[in-house]
């Protein structure tokens, strides 16, 4: 297959791809008469969009058993704790409300999903499930699942055997919510758990980690001091991080080398965050995401998550990676041409490395053929005018194709 006339990211000029076995072959300048099943017109071929962090199995539950009547993430996570002693979690539920969570995301161009799943349910409903899905949508997307203890590990019973569970039926990753722990010491203890479990089964690990309106939550350094320890630099990635939006100059000077040193990696969920964080504060109000700026100077990777999509904890959200990363440039105030320029790693290379892909990843001869073609021309484009995904294939094989939506004009407007 040619996909002709494309513009990649970075290159001047427009180019021809071949695609054979579902490997890219060739990538070359454009020539002219080519014979190629798809013209791309001098749109924007570039790999797939990356959902570093949402909650599948959340998915489309909000308002079932009740509303999130104050909007925080205390009364979601009340109302969540409710929703399974009232048994309301049915595996077909949980598959239905996660198929169409994963179409909604792979139609705005995403290929690759991590999906943390609640794992404090002593049946394990949920994750079982989500095994499952997992292998159904294989061919047409990769999905990664987080085994995610929603009510904490020390602090639920029997948390730590199932985590272990979790990890041992399947799950890729190992999470953790230190901060929601009943101590601090028991955040700690349950962070060195994560470790313990990640090197067990040689798996990454995704922690949500100060998720909280609170300068006095640090088990980030906790999970630096851990990532160095073990020496596990580049397989460590954190979750939220809203405290580092409340620290000190004083203490963020000696954090983020740290940090550094630790090789993490972030992804941070600006919508979300918006909406459940810097709450009951005194003007002026707080926004409670991390400093996403801070840490792009800084050279980590960052990646823009989705969260959620229509749960207790957020009503909205469609699995458009282009809306988290238009509102994360927005609340880091990063709308300089330099960050513009490259806007796409946000939710593309950056989210890649945190979930490990990068072997695959990325148009160059000899890796798979996952890559959309979007109607627009460059990164700051598609920022700006959240355009249609026009093409999208998946290792070579074609997931879903659109026309450019075509304008009428009734009245006579000049040109
Ligand atoms: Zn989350």
């Amino acid at each position: 297959m040619w996909i002709a006339n494309a513009r990649l990211r970075g290159q001047e000029g427009t180019w021809d791809v071949c695609i054979e076995e579902g490997i890219f072959k060739t990538i070359q300048p454009s020539a002219d008469n080519r014979a190629a099943e798809y013209d791309a017109q001098g749109r924007l071929l570039c790999s797939p969009f990356v959902e570093g962090h949402i909650h599948l199995d959340y998915a489309h539950t909000a308002r079932k058993p009740r509303p999130n009547l104050s909007g925080t993430l205390f009364e979601a996570i009340e109302i969540w704790a409710e929703r399974k002693q009232a048994g309301l979690n049915h595996p077909e539920e949980i598959r239905r409300n996660a198929l169409s969570a994963i179409r909604a995301a792979v139609s705005h161009g995403v290929s690759f999903i991590r999906s943390h799943v609640d794992v404090t349910d002593p049946e394990l409903v949920a994750l079982r499930t989500m095994l499952r899905v997992r292998e159904e949508v294989k061919p047409w997307c990769t999905v990664q699942l987080v085994a995610f203890p929603q009510n904490g590990i020390e602090a639920f019973p029997r948390g730590r055997e199932l985590m272990d569970e979790a990890m041992r039926l399947g799950a890729d990753v190992v999470g953790g919510i230190p901060h929601l722990e009943h101590t601090r010491e028991d955040g700690v203890a349950s962070v060195r758990y994560v470790f313990d479990l990640a090197e067990k089964y040689g798996a990454l690990i995704d922690i949500h980690c100060d998720e909280i309106d609170d300068e006095q939550s640090r088990y980030l350094e906790v999970m630096a001091a851990e990532t160095l320890r073990r020496q596990m630099q580049g397989r460590v990635t954190v979750s939220h991080a809203v405290a580092m939006a409340y620290y000190q100059p004083g203490y963020m000077a000696k954090l983020l080398p740290k940090l550094r040193a630790a090789g993490l990696g972030f992804v941070i969920n600006p919508n979300e965050n918006l909406q459940l964080q810097g709450r009951g504060f005194d003007a002026p109000q707080p926004r409670g995401v991390a400093p996403v700026r801070t840490l792009a100077e800084w050279g980590f990777p960052v990646g823009f998550g989705q969260d959620s999509i229509e749960d207790p904890w957020y009503p909205l959200g469609d699995g458009n990676p282009i809306r988290n990363l238009d509102t994360g440039l927005h609340v880091a105030q990063m709308l300089t041409e330099d960050y513009l320029n490259r806007c796409l790693d946000f939710v593309t290379t950056e989210p890649a490395r945190n979930l490990g892909l990068m072997e695959e990843y990325g148009i160059e001869v000899g890796k798979p053929a996952h890559c959309i073609v979007l109607d627009a021309t460059c990164d700051r484009e598609v920022v700006q005018q959240h355009p249609l995904i026009l093409l999208s294939l998946y290792g070579g094989k074609k997931i879903l194709e659109r026309q450019p939506t075509v304008t009428n004009w009734s009245i006579d407007v000049a040109d």
